[in-house]
């Protein structure tokens, strides 16, 4: 069991009596401990980038008479300045998915086309590699939240099942409505997530192999940020995976309640 952080503060309020004040601090001190690491870990995490950046333009400097190297270099540092973009880009949706009312107004979102969203922006890097995306079983599912962070969310797990997966596999996506949750699956056939690895893949900066995640561009964010999202709509997000066959990431959300999908017929009673 864990220690519990108490902090005490005692006020006397007559010549008899004393008022003891007794505050749980385990839970602050947690948090603060969270942010501490996050913030040490970009440090760590933005470095990598711009050292190597730095680096690369040194190189470039004195290759300036080799017109091959220079190329070379020059597209090393063009990779480098899209994985710093991509990073910084996730810095900020996770800090933004941080601050208490990200979700901002929430509203009656279509579940369907959050996945066609999130599919349609997936498609670039999967027709690259000559991954099939196949969506099924949809039926209308609503949720009550955010669209642009479902689809943030969905389109991260899209992602992530091309990038682990071999050249012209096979990428499904499907949505259930059941018993009251939405579960929208995202299946691969990929290289699949040691068991060991798969509670700790949700921690932000996380990666099972960080050198191969760094050929795919990952910044190990990704799957934090589907975390929180989830966590902000009531739900959950988790992974089922073997390696060698394939992973499952499953988003479980609330289904919108019948209040919360039609609140005209409960604002206006006849
Ligand atoms: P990254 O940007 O590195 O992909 P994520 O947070 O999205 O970061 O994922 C964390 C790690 O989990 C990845 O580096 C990878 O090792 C593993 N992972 C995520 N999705 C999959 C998947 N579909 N198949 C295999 N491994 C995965």
């Amino acid at each position: 069991p864990g220690v519990l952080l108490v902090q005490v503060r005692v006020a006397q309020v007559s010549a008899r009596h004393l008022v003891v004040f007794a505050e749980d601090l385990t839970q602050a001190r947690r948090l603060e401990a969270i942010r501490r690491d996050f913030v040490v870990n970009i440090s760590h995490e933005l470095k990598t980038p711009v050292g190597a950046l730095t680096l690369l333009a040194e190189t470039v400097e004195d290759a300036a008479d080799d017109p091959t190297a220079v190329r070379r270099f020059a597209g090393r540092m063009r990779s480098e300045a899209t994985r710093l973009s991509a990073l910084v880009q996730e810095i900020i949706e996770l800090s933004r998915l941080q601050v208490a009312g990200a979700l901002g107004e929430p509203s009656l979102v279509d579940v369907d086309a959050v996945v066609a969203e999130a599919v349609d922006r997936a498609r670039t890097t999967a027709d690259g590699k000559h991954v099939r995306l196949e969506v099924g079983g949809q039926q209308g599912a609503r949720v009550f939240g955010n669209h642009d962070l479902l689809v943030t969310a969905v389109r991260n797990l899209v992602d992530n099942a091309v990038a682990y997966s071999a050249e012209a596999s096979h990428v499904g996506i499907g949505v259930r409505d059941k018993a009251g949750l939405v579960e929208i699956a995202v299946v691969d056939e990929g290289i699949g997530i040691p068991a060991a690895d798969q509670e700790r893949v949700f921690e932000r900066f996380y990666r099972v192999d960080p050198a191969r995640s760094r050929d795919t561009g990952g910044t190990g964010l990704g799957l934090s940020i589907v975390k929180h999202v989830a966590a902000d709509h009531g739900g959950d997000v988790t992974v089922w995976s073997e390696p060698g066959r394939g992973s499952t990431f499953t988003l479980r959300l609330p289904a919108a309640s019948r209040e919360q999908a039609a609140p005209a017929a409960t604002a206006t009673p006849p």
